[in-house]
């Protein structure tokens, strides 16, 4: 069976840190974005509040055979241009503001891809890390039966997130299809994404967030006329996006010199091999420990000097300390989020370029979409295929992007977030308002 891999629980409590709302900062960001693409107000305010927002109390039994309740989230944003989409998370600090203001990326997310695909976000609040594996199962397909019609292959697709894996989506898919009828079951497969490739994943699907990141870093490191061979990266957050980003951007020559988890943060200013850290990861739940590095505490971390920071935790990670305190040339938004409103304009008087969620992460959504199509024709597409379609796709977004950015002379985060709600718009304005 497939190892669940370590869960992110925080080494401080959020509020101990201060941070905001993210659904006030996900709301700060489409302000800008509408005024910068010029959409209505009426369509700022649709964007303002997702569509749907559904909360689930389900009992699972333990192991001991006792019985424990769980809530769990779905929030659906956006479906104008297509099916709900987005990742389910399973985090102690799980909450229907966060799932709210992940719900309303995803929207903007694959309007920038030009993906038809709307935008959703779910989650359970608890701490999978303290589970077994039995009973991940049992609270996962309890899960998804609350979740019942909510979810299905044309309205509403989950995939994974942050302590959710390929094993927790084929639970969900196989819970999906026993309950909504033998005949079509097959049809069903694509009820969610990011599953193992046995049953019924892409190829590409596992790396591919972290793949979009590094062709983020490599149309970033072209068009400054930066030489990765010899340059330096730090990361926080070594799951899936974190470990795979860290790996493929070695391959250019790059050396990975801090990183942090949950756990703590290490650092070795001559290097530290992703492949085997991710190793050790997957031996002891987490970086801490690692062989020939130094323990860091979170600030120094942050005040570490490498030419490149990939976040690739949790979000609003990047607070104003924070961003007083990074020594680096380019940030990539591996996370969704992690970036404060208030630690923008400290980043920019910084000359630190910032690549933005949306954008930087946005390899995995696209190859799920990749995973979904399959599904749905029964094809099988070769690794080399779905690496050539996501390069593409995530180059031509990208220049997209930048070139809107010096067109409206604004940031890459409202450039991004404004192509987005601009096709978004567009959408209702051809449609018009039922009824
Ligand atoms: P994951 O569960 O595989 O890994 C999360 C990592 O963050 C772990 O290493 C964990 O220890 C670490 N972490 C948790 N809390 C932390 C804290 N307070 N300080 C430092 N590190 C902490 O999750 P993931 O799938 O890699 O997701 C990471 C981020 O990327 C999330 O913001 C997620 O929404 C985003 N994202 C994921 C995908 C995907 O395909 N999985 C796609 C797009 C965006």
């Amino acid at each position: 069976m497939v190892k669940v891999m370590a869960d992110s629980e925080t080494a401080l409590p959020e509020a101990a840190r201060g941070k905001p709302n993210p659904y006030d900062v996900a709301l700060q960001q489409l302000d800008k974005a509408a005024r910068v693409a010029g959409v209505s107000p009426a369509i700022r305010n649709i964007l303002s509040q997702p569509k749907n927002e559904i909360i689930v109390n389900f009992p699972v039994r333990m192991d001991n055979g006792e019985y424990k309740m769980f809530k769990g989230y779905r929030v659906q944003h956006s479906n104008i241009l297509g099916p709900y989409k987005g990742g389910i998370r399973y985090h102690e600090q799980v909450s229907l503001d966060e799932v709210k203001a992940l719900a309303s990326w995803m929207t903007y997310k694959c309007a920038l891809h030009d993906i038809p695909f709307g935008g959703g976000k779910g989650g359970i609040k608890f701490t999978p890390r303290q589970h077994s594996q039995a009973e991940l199962e049992r609270i996962t397909r309890r899960f998804t039966h609350a979740l019942g019609a909510n979810i299905g292959p044309e309205y509403d697709i989950p995939a994974p997130d942050v302590g959710t894996n390929g094993q927790i989506m084929v639970w969900m898919m196989d819970t999906y299809m026993n309950v909504v009828g033998f005949t079509d079951k097959n049809a069903n497969r694509r009820v969610v994404t990011g599953k193992t490739l046995n049953s019924g994943g892409s190829h590409g699907r596992e790396t591919a967030t972290g793949q979009g990141i590094v062709h983020c870093i490599a149309e970033w490191a072209r068009d400054r006329r930066f030489d990765l061979n010899g340059s330096t990266y730090s990361v926080q957050g070594f799951g899936n996006v974190g470990s795979n980003a860290a790996k493929i951007l070695a391959r250019t020559g790059a050396s990975l010199i801090a990183v942090g988890d949950w756990k703590g943060y290490i650092a070795n200013s001559d290097g530290i091999n992703p492949y085997k850290l991710t190793d050790h990861v997957q031996k002891t739940g987490s970086v801490v420990g690692y062989p020939g590095t130094r323990a860091l505490t979170r600030a120094e971390f942050f005040a570490t000097s490498a030419d490149i920071f990939i976040p690739a935790a949790l979000e609003l990670e990047i607070g104003v300390e924070e961003a007083k305190a990074l020594n680096v040339k380019l940030i990539v938004e591996g996370a969704n989020g992690p970036t404060e409103t208030a630690a923008e304009p400290i980043i920019r008087e910084k000359s630190i370029d910032l690549i933005p969620d949306i954008l930087a992460n946005s390899g995995g959504v696209v190859v799920s979409y990749y995973e979904w199509l399959q599904n749905k024709r029964s094809e099988r597409w070769e690794l080399e295929e779905v690496e050539d379609r996501l390069a593409k796709r995530m180059k031509r977004t990208y220049l997209s992007v930048t070139e809107y950015a010096a067109m409206k002379k604004c940031d890459w985060r409202t450039a991004a977030t404004a192509i987005a709600v601009e096709r978004v718009s567009r959408a209702y304005v051809e449609r018009g308002i039922f009824p």
